[in-house]
């Protein structure tokens, strides 16, 4: 059986919605996009749950200010032009 303490989590740790903190020394991932391949059809803009995509002359451009690293952008872009870039 699994001891009720396992499904304790830390309120602090998680990803929460934007509130105007900005997320650059905790975020998990980076997304970056590739405006080549990007067919401006804005599923990651409507996805994101910082609301930190916005768009800029047609094309989604991401705030890394506030973004968590979630990768759900990647997820839902029908084209696959959202990568996650190699952390270094
Ligand atoms: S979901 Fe993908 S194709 Fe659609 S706007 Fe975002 S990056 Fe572009
Ligand atoms: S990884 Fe993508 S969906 Fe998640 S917060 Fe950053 S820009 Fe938004």
């Amino acid at each position: 059986m699994m001891d009720q303490g396992e499904l304790k989590y830390d309120a602090k740790k998680l990803p929460v919605s934007r509130s105007g903190e900005k997320r650059v020394k905790h975020r998990l991932a980076k997304p970056r996009i590739d405006s080549k391949l990007c067919n401006s059809c804005m599923l990651c803009v409507a996805f994101c749950p910082e609301n930190c995509i916005t768009v800029k002359e047609g094309k989604p451009s991401i705030d890394y200010d506030f973004c968590n690293g979630c990768l759900i952008c990647l997820r839902q872009c029908p084209k696959v032009a959202v990568i996650e870039e190699e952390k270094k």
